[in-house]
């Protein structure tokens, strides 16, 4: 990756690149960084690359030597994604970071005064980004916070890239704390688990810690982290089975359900049927214990919470859940109280829409929406892979 940095304050940049993390992964060739200086193309005897607002106010940098500064680094570099900085660009997240890692060559111009010529950012910027909700007096402080996070990003940059996967927002998590030596200091010792040199505990600890700073300070965030990795008991996903007929036997529902379950790392799969015969082809299906059969949703439930010694928060999947069955919860919220009470996760499908089953859940999922905001037609085995993935997946 390159970065190019247009900035009427050079030093500023070059004592960053030259002195940080970053420009140690420049020396490494992991990246490679460019500092151009707007003077260099100012025009005219004063060489000027700032004037007068129209109709008053402060001063802001020139159309023409940001073009021409922009255009000479593109012609030597090849095209580029051009940053504008601005207290009015989209603020910048993770995802954008990882986003703009991806790009072959990103190219940040810096504002300055009151900022810069409106006509040269409509016609070059691809996308103007903000620190935050405040101002600052120019844009190179967010130019090296854009570099910084996103050579983050690049294999190498930082030591250990395990450190960078365990990040905050990495996993939609925050991060847990960290310790180094002293073990005692000022009378506060470092927690046990992490002086045990058990890497199991080790862990464990540090996704409790992790899972208890999400919820106590951005619990928001937890609305698109993948939970498994954070639970402390399991989940398992249970497919209710309602017709008797042998021909109804719902073959392809089982084998899609069983694919993406362990796509999203979940090994329990149960099936729930009051007819013997489907329980027998069921535990017969896709070689013998794949699925685990109950006669009731009562009776899985029952053997959940043998297992876990914790009986599992049941949550229904059906789009049409007649009123009397279980109170409607947003996904966050399920979220929320699983970590929160670490309770095992038993998720409910059926095919049918009458099923008595949900009556036993203690939540439902509000409907599936589609762009229309009305419920999409979606089969059982697309509502399961799109609840599986907003458990479950990883961004
Ligand atoms: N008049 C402008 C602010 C100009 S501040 C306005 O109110 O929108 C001068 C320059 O500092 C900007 O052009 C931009 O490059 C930089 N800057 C200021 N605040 C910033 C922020 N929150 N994020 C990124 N850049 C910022």
């Amino acid at each position: 990756m390159h970065i190019t940095v247009i900035t009427a304050f050079p030093d500023f940049l070059n004592t960053f690149f030259a002195t940080s993390i970053v420009g140690k992964g420049v020396e490494r060739g992991l990246l490679s960084v460019e500092v151009v200086d707007i003077r260099n193309y100012a025009r005219g005897a004063y060489r000027q690359i700032d004037d007068y607002a129209f109709g008053g106010g402060g001063m802001l940098l020139m159309a023409d030597p940001l073009r021409d500064a922009l255009e000479d680094v593109q012609a030597r570099r090849g095209k580029a994604c051009v940053l504008g900085t601005s207290p009015q660009g989209a603020v910048l997240q993770q995802d954008m970071v990882e986003t703009l890692a991806e790009k072959e060559h990103l190219l940040i111009v810096c504002g300055h005064y009151e900022g810069m010529d409106e006509r040269f950012v409509q016609k070059y910027v691809d996308m103007e980004v903000s620190l935050g909700d405040y101002v600052l007096t120019g844009g190179e402080l967010a130019a090296m916070v854009i570099a910084d996070s996103v050579s983050r990003r690049i294999p190498g940059v930082v030591g250990k890239e395990s450190a960078v996967e365990e990040d905050s927002f990495a996993k939609g998590f925050l991060d847990h704390p960290h310790y180094t030596r002293p073990a005692i200091w000022e009378d506060m010792p470092v927690p046990e688990e992490l002086l045990s040199g058990d890497h199991g505990k080790i862990l464990a600890w540090r996704r409790q810690e992790a899972v208890r700073r999400t919820l106590s300070r951005r619990p928001e965030v937890l609305g698109r982290a993948g939970i498994l990795p954070y639970m402390s008991k399991e989940a398992y996903v249970a497919l209710v089975l309602e017709d008797s007929t042998e021909a109804s036997f719902p073959a392809n529902l089982l084998e899609r359900s069983l694919k993406l379950a362990h796509a999203y790392g979940i090994t329990r799969i149960c099936c729930i049927s009051p007819h013997r015969n489907l329980r027998t082809r069921a535990g017969d299906f896709g070689g013998s214990g794949s699925f685990k059969v109950f006669g009731s949703l009562s009776r899985c439930r029952e053997w959940i919470a043998h297992r876990e010694k914790r009986s599992p928060l049941v949550v229904g999947m059906e789009e049409n859940t007649p009123s009397s069955s279980a109170p409607r919860a947003h996904l966050l919220e399920i979220k929320r109280t699983l970590l929160e009470r670490q309770l095992p996760l038993l998720l409910v499908l059926s095919g049918g829409t009458s099923e008595p089953q949900h009556q036993q859940c203690d939540y439902s999922l509000f409907p599936l929406r589609g762009g229309d905001g009305k419920p999409g037609d979606f089969a059982p085995e697309d509502r399961l892979a799109i609840i599986l993935d907003r458990f479950f997946g990883c961004r």
